[in-house]
């Protein structure tokens, strides 16, 4: 099996921009036997990894990874690694009593899952921070969100504060926001740091980690023989852990959506910036609209810096124009000046964009897709969390190891076909279109 594609990152990785240069990559050499290869080195790759090395602690397992790690979406997310239901596909984030409480119980399981890993690896603060997070309202409407959501989370018995005005310019320096929700439970990352965190600990203390050794075949005779440019890996048993990959391996086929979303991060803000910002040093906010736009203060690896996320795109070539790049730093530079007026002077230093996976009906493209090959992929947005359960959970179904959530992954509809070509383009990217028109202040 050729693979079809391999990854495109647009734009640097900034977070690990910010960070000392990576020791030299241990790129894949000559022919190599295995127990296990997990394929692709993000938050699903990682957990595969780290589960099986507590499952079968004596067994060889080689991890590879088609860039640096922490270069790919891992490394250039928002960071927030949220434990209540955010479903992206929805008007209000949520989808349904039962089905919110289950996603409580996978996302705080994968947030512990990752949470021991960054006590064990002795992880800065900075890298994982278990300090909850703000749904900023910009508008009547976006409040009116917050209020319906918060009122969902008390039927969950759920806590959560409501912010007034003076208090979220208190908070952020703006006068920009109407109320902002604040929720304790979520984990901010920085995601970079946190993903060679735990890739380094991972790779001294257990196993090996090839960077720049990317899968370009992968045959099934007795066992799976995996190809990269410069050597192979041959194991009976592999994890795909490629998120919207898996199709340029075959598999899923025109049941994956291919979405980019964008990111913009300041230079480091002087000190007299800093003091006509006000507000505190470290904050984030997701918008109370799924399709306006998050925002992130932090202070610490890199200086004081202001991080904007917005835009969506669905690109089935997994690819992005620099035009597309253009028009989104654009939305970005509006959406700051208006939170930020006070900080005209403040350039971006870094724009970047990245891959994110949905499908139509929000489930995973997870299971055994092949004798031997489980693929632990589409996170529907939420990769920080989703993803990590899902490699926690492929590297237990391939060890036969079965838990009610691992039950419930396996339980749930395959992802649901797409339109043909060019309408679900079209479809998808008017609706994307139409969501950020319709999200108006929030964007
Ligand atoms: C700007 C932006 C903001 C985001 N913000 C958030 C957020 O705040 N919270 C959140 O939860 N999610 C967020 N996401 C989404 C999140 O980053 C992804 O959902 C998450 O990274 C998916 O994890 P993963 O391990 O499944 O896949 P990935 O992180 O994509 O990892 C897959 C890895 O596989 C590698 N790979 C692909 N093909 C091959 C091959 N042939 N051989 C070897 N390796 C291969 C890739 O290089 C990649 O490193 C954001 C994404 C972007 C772009």
């Amino acid at each position: 099996m050729k693979v079809s594609h391999l990854p495109v990152d647009p734009g640097p990785a900034a977070w690990n921009c910010l960070l000392p240069q990576a020791a030299e990559a241990q790129v894949l050499e000559g022919a190599q036997t295995a127990d296990w290869l997990v394929i692709g080195g993000g938050f699903a790759g990682l957990a595969a990894l780290r589960r099986l090395s507590q499952l079968h602690p004596h067994d060889k397992i080689i991890l590879l990874e088609a860039k640096r790690i922490a270069e790919g979406p891992a490394g250039r997310n928002s960071g927030f690694m949220i434990d209540l239901p955010h479903d992206l596909a929805s008007e209000d984030y949520s989808g349904g009593l039962a089905a919110d409480l289950r996603q409580i119980r996978d996302n705080r399981a994968a947030i512990a899952f990752a949470k021991d890993m960054a006590d064990e690896f002795d992880l800065p603060r900075e890298a994982f921070n278990l300090c909850g997070k703000f749904n900023a309202a910009a508008t009547a409407k976006g409040h009116k969100h917050n209020q319906d959501y918060a009122a969902h989370l008390s039927k969950m018995d759920e806590p959560w504060e409501i912010y007034n005005p003076a208090q979220m310019a208190e908070l952020t320096g703006s006068h920009y926001y109407q109320s902002g929700l604040f929720t304790p439970g979520a984990v901010m990352l920085q995601p970079a740091m946190y993903i060679r965190g735990i890739a380094g600990a991972l790779a001294s203390k257990y196993r090996e980690i090839h960077e720049n050794s990317p899968v370009i075949d992968l045959d099934h005779n007795d066992d799976w023989t995996a190809q990269t440019p410069s050597g192979q890996v041959t194991a009976p048993r592999v994890i795909l852990a490629v998120n919207g990959h898996v199709n340029s391996f075959g598999f899923f086929k025109r049941q994956l959506m291919h979405v980019f979303t964008y990111a913009s991060m300041t230079r480091a803000l002087t000190s007299e910036e800093v003091k006509a910002l006000g507000g505190q040093a470290n904050w984030a906010a997701t918008p109370a609209d799924p399709l306006g736009t998050t925002v992130r203060r932090v202070s610490e690896t890199g200086g004081d810096r202001i991080i904007i996320r917005n835009r969506a795109s669905f690109d089935p070539s997994m690819e992005v124009s620099q035009a597309r790049m253009r028009s989104v730093a654009r939305t970005h530079d509006a959406s700051f000046t208006a939170r930020f007026p006070m900080l005209k002077a403040v350039a971006m230093q870094y724009r970047w964009g990245g891959r994110l996976c949905l499908s139509r009906n929000t489930v995973s493209a997870f299971g055994e897709v092949a004798p031997g090959l489980f693929s632990a992929c589409c996170q529907n947005g939420l990769g920080t969390a989703k993803g990590t359960l899902h490699g926690m959970l492929a590297a237990n179904l391939a060890s036969g190891h079965r838990s009610d959530i691992l039950t419930d992954v396996l339980t749930q509809d395959a992802p649901s076909k797409l339109p043909p070509e060019p309408f679900a383009w079209l479809g998808a990217n008017a609706l994307m279109k139409w969501g950020e028109w319709t999200a108006g202040a929030e964007l």
